[in-house]
């Protein structure tokens, strides 16, 4: 074993936006940041053993509690891990009913597709990578709370952590790693937040000294639209929609993107913007998460701290929390002026397949995406234009108008990445991650203006890199 050398490898978002996970071996002391699932084309990934030792990895360090970050904590868990995970509290609070959710929405998925192949036949399907009692047993690891701010020394490691505010969702944060012996500093952007967005703050900036950086690219070729017209642009989705006797469907992620939706369509109410119409958060795990929200106000932003300290933030009289399955089956019913909040983001499971039954076909109808729709997920191909899609067993075809409003989004444009890296003085090197690989590319030569070309790598999956 190597006591001298500093190394990184990357077990996940390499050339890809899913599977968040890389692991720092430090003098022969290993860290890992991050454990995320794999999504969409990538899911296959999620079976492939972790390539190394488990049980001698002594921290898992979480940037936040998106599933592509933490998901796979339940398999790092089941395979040997004996260490112990830290994160801000939002973060573990979340990360927990996030990952009892997966587990459930695996089991169903599993069961949809072990009666399709009893029904043709076919082989049975593998069964689910973890359970909820998977779920459970790794709870006990959730040892370390920390803020943003306050360094944590790992003293075997010699290694000094701060968690600092990524302004991506509640209690998210990079992570700024100093070595103590040899006073390196190595940067993990986590992923960075889209600027001027309710509920959280602003993106806070790295030290400028920083020697190595890993930097998210989700959005790395593009900017998006100002809040304030993405604001506009939605209310006008919805207003028109309800003229044309319609319902609005919003297939969202349960976390951050729903309680913003409730955070702006209250603030259309309070202006007087809205006209009478239903408003239904149809998603347990999306009220589950607005609870833990209200629980961290020390979090938000100042302008939600406002709002927080009079009134509910994310709650409307004419809003609807429908937890249990009858009151969303009920939500079939209206035809128009409905406002149908429902998870899942991407369309790859979730309640809102069943309102997109009742909806799509309708051209009144609109159907409203608001996050990033990875590659092979049904979100994908609406956006990209299919004119029909399947749906329990049925060809249904796509007649309601397709919105994407690019600018809710909690990841950084390409203006704000650059703003946050060319913070960075002389870094040695700069990591491109967590990206599609041609958004990659169109990013590097963005960067190019400010740092040399052969500073700026893009690293394969698995692939182990020394630092110093
Ligand atoms: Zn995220």
């Amino acid at each position: 074993m190597d006591k001298t050398s500093v190394k990184i490898s990357f077990f996940g978002a390499a050339k890809g936006v899913t599977g968040s996970s890389f692991l720092l071996k430090v003098r022969g002391k290993k860290i890992l940041i991050d454990c995320g699932l794999f999504q969409g084309l990538e899911h296959e990934k999620n079976r492939l053993p972790f390539p190394c030792q488990l049980k001698d990895i002594s921290y898992l360090i979480l940037t936040h509690a998106h599933v592509d970050h933490c998901g796979r904590i339940p398999c790092l868990v089941r395979e040997g891990f004996k260490g112990k995970v830290v994160g801000t509290k939002p973060t573990l609070q979340l990360a927990k009913i996030m990952l009892l959710d997966a587990a459930k929405v695996m089991r169903e998925h599993y069961k949809t597709l072990y009666k399709k192949s009893k029904r043709k036949g076919l082989e049975p399907p593998l069964p689910p990578i973890y359970d909820e009692f998977d779920v459970v047993e790794s709870f006990k690891y959730f040892q370390i709370e920390t803020s943003y701010d306050k360094p944590i020394i790992l003293s075997q490691e010699r290694l000094k952590i701060t968690f600092k505010d990524a302004g991506h969702i509640l209690g998210s944060s990079f992570l700024e790693i100093e070595d103590l012996e040899t006073k390196k500093k190595i940067l993990f952007s986590g992923d960075l937040g889209n600027k001027n967005k309710p509920i959280v703050n602003d993106y806070t900036y790295p030290s400028p000294d920083a020697d190595f950086v890993l930097i998210e690219t989700t959005y790395g070729d593009r900017d998006h639209k100002p809040f304030e017209e993405t604001k506009q642009e939605f209310l006008q989705v919805i207003l028109e929609t309800f003229k044309r006797g319609g319902n609005v469907l919003i297939p969202t992620f349960a976390l951050e993107r729903a309680q913003e939706l409730l955070f702006v369509l209250r603030e259309f109410y309070d202006n007087g913007l809205l006209p009478p119409c239903y408003i239904f958060l149809d998603s347990p795990l999306a009220i589950k998460a607005t609870r833990i929200f209200l629980d961290n106000p020390e979090y938000f932003d100042e302008e939600t701290l406002k709002v927080f300290r009079q009134k509910d933030p994310f709650n409307l009289p004419n809003l609807y929390m429908t937890e249990d399955i009858e009151e969303s089956k009920a939500i079939n019913n209206i035809k128009s002026m409905a406002i149908i909040i429902a998870g899942n983001g991407t369309l790859s499971g979730g309640r809102i397949l069943h309102h997109l039954k009742y909806n799509l076909w309708r051209e009144e109808c609109s159907i409203v995406f608001v996050g990033f729709q990875p590659k092979g997920t049904l979100g994908r191909k609406l956006v990209d234009g299919e004119k029909t899609v399947h749906l329990f067993g049925e060809e249904i075809p796509v007649r309601a108008e397709i919105h994407t409003i690019n600018g809710f989004s909690s990841h950084a444009g390409q203006k704000e990445l650059k703003e946050w890296l060319f913070t960075l003085q002389n870094p040695e090197r700069i990591f491109l991650v967590h990206g599609e690989e041609e958004k990659m590319l169109i990013f590097k030569q963005a960067i190019k203006e400010k740092f040399p070309e052969e500073k700026i790598y893009i690293p394969t999956l698995m692939e182990e890199v020394p630092l110093y």
